[in-house]
């Protein structure tokens, strides 16, 4: 089998072309840093079926990241039998330029001209000849994002693929051009493969060459006493940079010829983005947009109708529209969405528990009686009031998510999730936050895994650490059942409204990364900001097979994780909190809080009491809940259910009762900020030292049990005096202006000390 490796400049379209020609659903990010190890898959639609190799993006083969270093590596030492060069063709110039690098090397190249529809729609023409020509590779016309052209790319490719190429150079500055050759013919004689690669690199003092090739840099000093360019010295990268644009310039600075439409500059993505990266308005139709997700997602009163004092009978087909949780009780509104599909599916899995019910009564009565009886024998127990129980209230919860997910990857694909990196890098760098390390975080919407691997293109140690431990304040897609229940539960018990609860978790959060990252350069030495350059893609309307492919993927994740992980940690919960000491002797037992879970939770709450969560008579109920939620945090809401539920009739959120608003928030806080799965704790365990790694499970611990308390003392503080709350909070306001302040009087202090050494 052929092996094609794919190799472009981030947000090229790689990704796009690798699922287009694999029909594997890999992850598309609409930002730099999202493919960070490499992919592979298999193209099989020729008479031999070729491997595709999906590489990080990369704008040079001078490695400066991690991710560069994987990229060159594969090429110079893994030899693929092909390189297909993706190059986006609004971009021509830049692209070239790892092109130029590239062609270097001793191996086939085949140039994929992608986003070849955006040149059709904006009118412009291309002329792919003159390329060619001048590269002396073969290139085709595709477009990625619409499967066109690439079945001719691969047929040209597999040709490719049989043949050898000797690598050469593309600029024309005759001095550097003589001192290559030399240096080539000294590399030649040691026998090193791909001699003029190297070649270039060791004249550009390329630092893994300059390691590994010592022995050459006599010849390569003593040419370079005689070069002394006006302009760059004796900065022989540079010099061999301008040299390669000069070049491009000169030879496809007419490639592309630009139609009246397109060349006042007037995209139909920068008008969009004249309005959504707005200098001001940016951020808060950011926020805006988040509002619009949750409420939808999680609102009961869609049109404020409960707001307008409107309520409608609920009898009949409004029943059916409204959903089936709603029965028989007056409609304060009309519920969003996402909790119409819950409370059907509520309704579903009820359904469903109550027919094993009946089973494991022996075919009694149908009802209070079958689940009676179910749970009187232990396997009846462990069926329906421990695995199903638990099952039930995760699943539940499923339509929402998705729906969640739905809108995250709307953003993602139409290219708004880059700008939202893009709005928060300019409105914090200020504090010490790029664009670089909210990547990373936006990514932690998701998964915290992936999010936590992200973070390798950070090159600054400091700023990488930080990263992961903020990571916890992005709520991950495995926390929002725990809010979505938690937002039941406040709205059961009439604290509030479901999306705002939700909606402030989740911006809530994103502030007190800003704020915790602000408070730890107050106290770092550090102060180095990542540059973040970033080119924004073309807007473009999502795309059904990407958007479908990622929900497909999410809910594949959800139902292989609750059928596996979920399930057994059910089981072991399950045990735990039916057997235990009664009367002097281990057994099934009658009171719950004798069984062992109820020991281990009485034990921990007492360590949770300032969390204000733990205090009340349920407390140890919510202890042992967060504890479960080290395994999964799904675990949270699936132990919740079998410890207040155990089979009852009514629903779970109204039979959680024991909480006031600041413990439901508290307790919220709790779980959005503390260890995450051991999944993401074992990643994070690979990406840090060990004395950082164990720094970065203190900061978890830390500052989850010190937010928490302090959301419970000052939200009590409100229920008790609202005067008194305001007080406390502008002083806390007051504290975080005053350290922001600090950090950016000390940024503009070595800053100056700097620039007048
Ligand atoms: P990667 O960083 O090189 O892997 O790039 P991606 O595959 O993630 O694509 C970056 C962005 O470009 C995504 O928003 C894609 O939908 C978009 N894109 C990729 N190929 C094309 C194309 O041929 N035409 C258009 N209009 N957009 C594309
Ligand atoms: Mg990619």
């Amino acid at each position: 089998m052929k092996t094609a490796a794919l190799l472009g400049n981030p947000n090229c379209g790689k990704t796009t072309l690798f699922n287009a020609l694999t029909g594997s659903t890999a992850h598309v990010g609409n930002w730099p840093g999202v493919t960070v190890d490499k992919k592979t898959g298999t193209y099989k639609k020729l008479k031999e079926e070729i491997e595709i190799v999906d590489l990080p993006g990369i704008y040079s083969l001078s490695p400066y990241t991690p991710e560069e270093v994987i990229s060159r590596n594969f090429i110079l030492d893994e030899n693929p039998d092909v390189v297909i060069n993706i190059i986006d063709a609004t971009n021509l110039e830049r692209n070239l330029y790892l092109t130029t690098q590239l062609l270097e090397i001793n191996v086939p190249v085949v140039i994929a001209l992608n986003m070849t529809d955006i040149i059709k729609k904006n009118g412009d023409k291309i002329d792919a000849k003159i390329l060619e020509q001048k590269l002396g590779v073969p290139v085709v016309e595709i477009s990625a994002l619409r499967g066109d052209g690439i079945d001719e790319l691969m047929r040209i490719t597999l040709e490719e693929s049989y043949r050898t190429r000797e690598g050469k150079t593309l600029f024309e500055d005759k001095q550097l051009l003589h001192l290559i050759t030399d240096v080539k013919i000294a590399f030649e004689g040691k026998g090193v493969n791909n001699p003029l690669f190297h070649s270039v690199k060791l004249v550009e003092n390329d630092e893994i060459e300059v390691k590994d090739h010592s022995d050459l840099l006599t010849i390569v000093s003593k040419y370079k006493e005689i070069i002394n360019d006006e302009i760059f010295g004796d900065d022989f990268e540079a010099l061999i940079a301008d040299a390669r644009y000069k070049y491009i310039e000169k030879e496809f600075g007419n490639v592309v010829s630009v139609s009246a439409k397109s060349s006042n500059g007037e995209t139909k993505s920068s008008r969009i983005d004249k309005v959504l990266t707005h200098r001001i308005w940016g951020l808060p139709i950011f926020i805006a947009i988040m509002f619009l997700i949750f409420h939808f997602t999680f609102s009961e009163d869609l049109f404020f109708m409960g707001k307008m004092g409107l309520s409608i009978e609920n009898e009949g087909w409004v029943n059916f529209f409204t959903g089936m949780g709603y029965e028989g009780e007056a409609l304060e509104g009309i519920p969003s969405i996402g909790v119409f599909l819950q409370s059907w599916m509520g309704w579903l899995t009820g359904q469903f528990i109550a027919g094993f019910q009946w089973i494991c009564s022996g075919f009694q009565e149908f009802g209070d009686v079958a689940a009676n009886a179910a749970s009187s024998t232990w396997y009846g127990s462990l069926i329906c009031d421990g695995v199903l129980t638990g099952l039930d209230a995760v699943c539940s919860f499923i339509p929402q998510i998705m729906l969640l997910f739905l809108f995250i990857a709307i953003m993602e694909d139409t290219g708004y999730m880059a700008r939202i990196a893009f709005i928060l890098d300019r409105a914090f760098r200020k504090f010490g936050l790029s664009g670089k390390a909210f990547i990373p975080m936006l990514t932690g919407f998701g998964c915290s895994v992936p999010a936590i691997m992200a973070t390798r293109t950070i090159e600054n140690d400091v700023e990488k650490n930080r990263t992961i431990r903020l990571m916890t304040c992005f709520s991950c897609g495995a926390k929002a059942p725990i809010w979505a229940l938690l937002a039941a539960v406040a709205v059961a018990c009439g604290f509030g409204y479901a999306d705002i609860f939700v909606f402030s978790i989740y911006i809530g959060g994103i502030a007190l990364a800003v704020i915790l990252a602000i408070l730890m350069r107050v106290f770092s030495k550090d102060k180095y900001v990542s540059p973040f350059i970033m080119e924004l893609p073309q807007y473009h309307l999502p795309q059904p097979k990407n958007v479908g492919a990622h929900l497909w993927e999410k809910l594949k994740h959800y139902v292989y994780k609750a059928a596996t992980i979920l399930t057994a940690s059910l089981i072991v919960i399950w045990f735990l909190n039916t057997f235990g000491f009664e009367n002097g002797s281990f057994c099934m037992v009658e009171e719950i809080e004798h069984s062992l879970i109820g020991y281990i939770g009485m034990g921990l709450k007492y360590l949770f009491y300032p969390c204000g969560w733990a205090i009340n008579s349920d407390g140890w109920k919510f202890a042992a809940a967060s504890v479960t939620g080290l395994v999964a945090k799904e675990d949270v809401v699936g132990t919740m259910a079998i410890l207040f539920n155990g089979g009852a009739e009514d629903t779970l959120a109204e039979s959680i009762t024991s909480l006031s608003a600041a413990g439901i928030y508290s307790f919220a806080i709790f779980n959005l900020l503390t260890f995450p799965c051991m999944a993401a704790i074992a990643t994070a365990k690979s990406e840090q030292t060990k004395k950082e790694f164990l720094k970065t499970l203190g900061f978890w611990f830390g500052v989850s049990y010190g937010m928490s308390s302090l959301v419970y003392w000052v939200g009590t503080l409100y229920e008790v005096s609202i005067v008194g709350g305001i007080l406390v909070t502008l002083a806390i306001i007051g504290l975080v202006v005053f350290a922001s302040f600090l950090v950016m009087k000390k940024d503009k202090f070595t800053f100056k000390t700097k620039s007048s050494s």
